[in-house]
């Protein structure tokens, strides 16, 4: 089977929401990263800040089933996911940054950021939690930081975000 570069990119993005790697994308998988998240830097669920982020997470599905959940079974198949939420991601990467943003707003809380963001090394530990390569996720969470001052903050991680899976054909 010839694979193209668009084809593996998008395989690649599915695969990172895909958290539990069982072919769909549902609400266990943003549960799950949420969970994921607040164990490495041992956040309770009951706190405001892991209540914070497992409501952004809720969010985050919502606003994912809203674009790609086409037969509103609760599932985002690969399919779903190429035909609806790729393009319309592309279309609106703004949008996408948006649905987004309370997540990642929750995650940086977690990983111990105020509003100046936060080091290179929690956002490293953020990425591979998520299930980024170790290596990957450090020269990725360098190149997060745009400006250069050592911190990763909401504005860098939420346009990094949209500019991922905005996915050239
Ligand atoms: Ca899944
Ligand atoms: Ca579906
Ligand atoms: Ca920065």
């Amino acid at each position: 089977m010839v694979t193209s570069e668009y084809e593996r990119r998008i395989a690649a993005r599915f695969a990172t929401f895909d958290q539990d790697g069982n072919g769909y994308i549902d609400r266990e998988d943003f549960s799950g990263a949420a969970k994921a998240l607040l164990a490495e830097f041992g956040t309770a669920a009951r706190s405001d800040r892991g209540q914070a982020l497992y409501i952004g997470a809720e969010a985050f599905w919502q606003g994912m089933a809203g674009i790609a959940d086409r037969d509103g079974d609760q599932r985002i198949t690969r399919e779903e996911f190429v035909n609806g939420a790729v393009k319309r991601l592309r279309d609106t990467p703004e949008r996408f940054a948006e649905i987004a943003r309370p997540f990642l707003h929750a995650a940086l809380a977690v990983a111990g950021g105020g509003d100046g963001g936060v080091g290179v090394e929690d956002t490293t530990r953020v990425l591979t939690v998520l299930g980024v390569d170790e290596d990957l996720a450090r020269s990725a969470a360098a190149a997060l930081d745009t400006d250069g001052d050592g911190r990763v903050d909401e504005e860098e991680i939420v346009r990094a975000f949209a500019r991922y899976f905005t996915v050239p054909e």
